[in-house]
């Protein structure tokens, strides 16, 4: 039998199924240790984090007082470490062809009835126009599984074209690349375009399940497939995304894997996930989320949102467009720093109309917005839309990126620059409602930089932005 260990490079042995099993069973016998939670609650106050056991003690208690007291933490450090600010971004679905047979997504090869497409370069040219024309600057890409279809140099090459895109004032900054697990080889290749984000869903770490759920193609390889961000950092990528699909197994099963690869991933490469995704089964075409018994309710999924934030405060936190707007209003408050705005899930769906009979998405969208309106409803609640990506294009990445967080200087560095690329936004792409909203945000909230120096720059290279239109400052 495999034996837990954090530093191990193998999958069964850093995310280890004993291991997880023990957990929830000491979180089951401590669930009702009101002192042990209070530990618990009193260690995630000093903002550096909780293991996978404190977090599963505190999943696993019920008392509504100590739930209150997770959720009044969880947001407080959401504000400490992210501000108001919210990070946008939006998806773009390169190809929907794919050899493997999850049975949770459409894409899977045995759906006849789904309509199969590649961009070709012309194509996504035109996706990203009209994603500019939105006002986004940061994208996340996706393709299936497909060695024929969508070999690695097809991926290469699409972003290639996504960044030679100089239009109107806009311009995609980061792309972050969601795609199939792949070898080291690759992975430089990818870290060599300048990618953001890896980004690989682990769907569900538990092994049975998991092959269970991918019966056919390569990714059923478990251990290939959890391996993966090792390989990737081995490649050079700094910045990796995690993520499972919560609906899949057992909720309090997949929360103790996840922040295991978490400590993993510090343990072996001194630095921890760039960002955790939520995403939860949602319906689509051949796909009914009532078929998967392990859905979870709104409750459930807003403390688990509130359990990682305190558990991995540096990491950065995603919710997409398969959430309701009601769901997504409570996520922001309890820790998600980045949402998706206008997305579209299907293969084209930027510059064509979906089209209910030729359904390519890959889930139905819950919240339909634009990204004005996105914009506009996140600036009523109180919080800044941010299009930053001055990180990355800086070089502060994995460990530089960590350092800036834990330096306390991101009042000084990202609320600047999330306060001058919103006004970007605003000046070349917003309403004039959204406008009207924004500027006055942007007033009130340069008075929040704590460094005088850096309050008058901005200010300035706000004024150049409006007068001169300027464009791409940033610290
Ligand atoms: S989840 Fe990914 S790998 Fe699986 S069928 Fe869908 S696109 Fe293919
Ligand atoms: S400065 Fe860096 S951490 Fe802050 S919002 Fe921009 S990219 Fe993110």
């Amino acid at each position: 039998m495999a034996i837990y260990n954090p530093k191990s490079l193998k999958a069964e042995e850093f995310i280890n199924d004993g291991e997880i099993l023990d957990t929830l069973k000491y979180a089951d016998e401590n669930k009702d240790n009101l002192a042990l939670v209070d530990e618990i609650i009193e260690k995630a106050k000093l903002r550096k984090g909780i293991t996978h056991r404190e977090a599963s003690v505190l999943l696993a208690c019920e008392n509504e007082e100590k739930i209150k007291e997770i959720y009044a933490l969880a947001e407080q450090i959401k504000k400490d470490f992210y501000g108001d600010r919210i990070v946008m971004f939006a998806p773009l679905y390169l190809s929907n062809y794919c050899v493997n047979g999850c049975v949770y997504c459409p894409y899977h090869l045995k759906n006849k009835h789904i309509c199969r497409k590649k961009l070709t370069q012309e194509e996504v040219k035109a996706e990203v126009i009209a994603l500019q024309d939105m006002g986004h600057k940061r994208l996340a890409i996706e393709a299936g599984e497909d060695p024929v279809n969508n070999p690695i140099e097809y991926i290469l090459e699409c972003i290639d074209t996504i960044y030679s895109i100089k239009h109107k004032n806009g311009a995609i900054r980061r792309v972050n690349v969601n795609i199939a697990a792949t070898t080291v080889e690759n992975y430089k290749k990818l870290h060599d375009a300048g990618i953001g984000t890896y980004i690989l869903f682990q769907e569900t770490y538990n092994k049975k399940s998991y092959e269970e759920l991918h019966p056919t193609g390569p990714k059923h390889n478990y251990d290939y497939h959890t391996e993966a961000m090792d390989r990737a950092m081995e490649g050079g990528i700094d910045d990796v995304g995690l993520g499972v699909l919560f609906g899949l197994e057992l909720y309090r099963y997949e929360l103790a894997g996840l922040l295991m690869h978490a400590e993993h991933l510090e343990a072996v490469h001194g630095v921890g996930p760039h960002t955790i995704s939520v995403p939860r089964i949602k319906a689509a075409d051949d796909i009914d989320p009532d078929e998967f018994d392990n859905g979870i309710d709104d409750e459930t999924f807003a403390k688990i949102i509130a359990i990682i934030r305190i558990a991995v405060p540096y990491t950065g936190m995603i919710i997409s467009t398969r959430e309701s707007k009601s769901v997504r209003e409570k996520a922001l408050r309890l820790g998600i720093s980045q949402i998706s705005g206008g997305s579209r899930t299907s293969v084209g769906g930027y510059v064509e109309e979906e089209d209910e009979d030729e359904n390519s998405a890959q889930f139905d969208v819950s919240d339909r917005r634009s990204l004005d309106e996105v914009v506009r409803w996140l600036m009523e609640l109180g919080y800044i839309p941010s299009f930053c990506t001055a990180c990355y294009r800086e070089g502060r990445t994995g460990d530089r990126f960590m350092a800036l967080c834990k330096s306390g200087q991101i009042q000084n560095c990202c609320h600047p620059n999330a306060l001058m690329t919103l006004e970007e936004y605003l000046m070349d792409y917003a309403s004039p409602e959204t406008r009207e909203i924004g500027e006055k945000i942007i007033e009130k909230e340069l008075l929040n930089i704590p460094k005088e120096k850096v309050r008058n720059i901005a200010r300035e290279y706000i004024e150049e932005i409006k007068k001169d239109g300027k464009r791409d400052f940033r610290f």
